[in-house]
C-alpha cells in the first residue's frame, strides 16, 4: 500500500522511495497486486499536519497534496480530527507569531 503522507518532493515528484527498504517491498507489493490482477490502494496517514490555510480547502476537494509546517507533502482530508496531531507541526506552529 502506497502510504498517503511523509512523502519527499524532488522536483515535481512526491516520493518516499528513499526509505530503507522501500523498493524491495513496494516490488513485492506489486508482484503480488498484478498476480491477483488487483488495483493498489492507498494507506491512510496516521497524524494530522498543520498548513497554511490558502487553497486547503480546493486541495482537499481535489485530493492534491499540501506542504505540512513540518516539511512533508501530504493530502488533506476531511477527517483529520481523528488522528494524532504531529508533533514536529505542533511545535512549528506554536511558534509563529499571533
Ligand atoms: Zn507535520
Amino acid at each position: 500500500m502506497s502510504p498517503e503522507q511523509g512523502w519527499d518532493r524532488y522536483k515535481n515528484t512526491f516520493t518516499n522511495i528513499a526509505d530503507p527498504g522501500a523498493w524491495t517491498k513496494r516490488i513485492t507489493e506489486l508482484e503480488a497486486l498484478t498476480a491477483d490482477q488487483e488495483l493498489a490502494e492507498s494507506e491512510p496517514g496516521q497524524q494530522s499536519h498543520y498548513t497554511h490555510r490558502l487553497h486547503l480547502a480546493g486541495r482537499t476537494i481535489e485530493g492534491r497534496a499540501v506542504r505540512a509546517l513540518c516539511g512533508v507533502f501530504f493530502v488533506p482530508t476531511q477527517d483529520h480530527a481523528a488522528r494524532q496531531p504531529c508533533p514536529d507541526c505542533q511545535a512549528r506552529f506554536s511558534e509563529l507569531p499571533a
